[in-house]
């Protein structure tokens, strides 16, 4: 597993502060910085440097950043974090949906932003190799190969769409998933739009695998957009 530090980011932000902010606090952390202001230039940049990962404002002043996520991913795997301001729930889905890996909401915590990065990194870098077959955080053990679950080394009894729902999140897990895309993956197309289905499925997996379900340290809420997994 490849470590993160040096790894070189693609800034797509037009915000001059925020730009200064993160060229100090990424460089302190060994992040090689590239910039651009607009998601013309953002594109070309990308193209030309290769960056590691894209770091991306969604209010740009030429391109809405969801058609930037759409015209990257045309033929670029890498991973994309967008910044939206809080609150823009709909362009989180938006960008997530496009093909987005994560958002961190501004004004955002530094610590948060390291944590992300470092995820996505760590998922891009493994991206080639054969994928594990046991999935570990914390007290939660998901052993793919067996099909088995376990909570401090306690045997959790699932039914088949609880697993399914557990495992779709283990093989995406820190990356964030919208209600929708999950529902695609667990219960088919069809089933897109049936919210309720996920949270009547994600209450009984907390109650399952949580300590404190109504304070999940696992399987954590996206306020309005989706669910997550923690990965560390
Ligand atoms: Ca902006």
């Amino acid at each position: 597993m490849s470590e993160p530090e040096g790894a070189s980011i693609l800034l797509i932000e037009d915000e001059p502060q925020i730009r200064r902010f993160l060229r100090a606090s990424l460089g302190a952390q060994g992040y090689r910085l590239v910039e651009a202001v607009t998601g013309e230039d953002g594109l070309l940049q990308a193209a030309t440097r290769q960056p590691d990962l894209v770091l991306l404002d969604l209010g740009l002043p030429d391109l809405d950043g969801v058609d930037v996520i759409r015209r990257l991913r045309e033929w670029a795997s890498i991973p994309i974090i967008v910044l939206s301001a809080r609150g823009q729930e709909r362009d989180k889905i938006a960008a997530l949906d496009a093909g987005a890996d994560d958002y961190v909401s501004k004004p955002f915590a530094v610590g948060e932003l390291f944590a992300r990065l470092r995820v996505a990194l760590r998922r891009s870098a493994s991206s080639g190799e054969p994928p594990e077959s046991t999935f570990t955080v914390g007290d939660l053990q998901v052993d793919l190969a067996k099909r088995r679950v376990q909570v401090s080394e306690r045997e959790v009894h699932l039914t088949p769409i609880e697993y399914k729902l557990l495992t779709t999140l283990v093989r995406h897990a820190g990356k964030v998933m919208t209600h929708e895309q999950l529902l695609r993956e667990v219960w088919g197309p069809p089933y897109a739009g049936q919210a309720h289905y996920l949270r009547v499925f994600m209450a009984q997996l907390r109650r399952k695998l949580e300590v404190d379900s109504a304070r999940p340290r696992y399987l954590l809420t996206e306020p309005g957009v989706g669910y997550r997994l923690a990965a560390e």
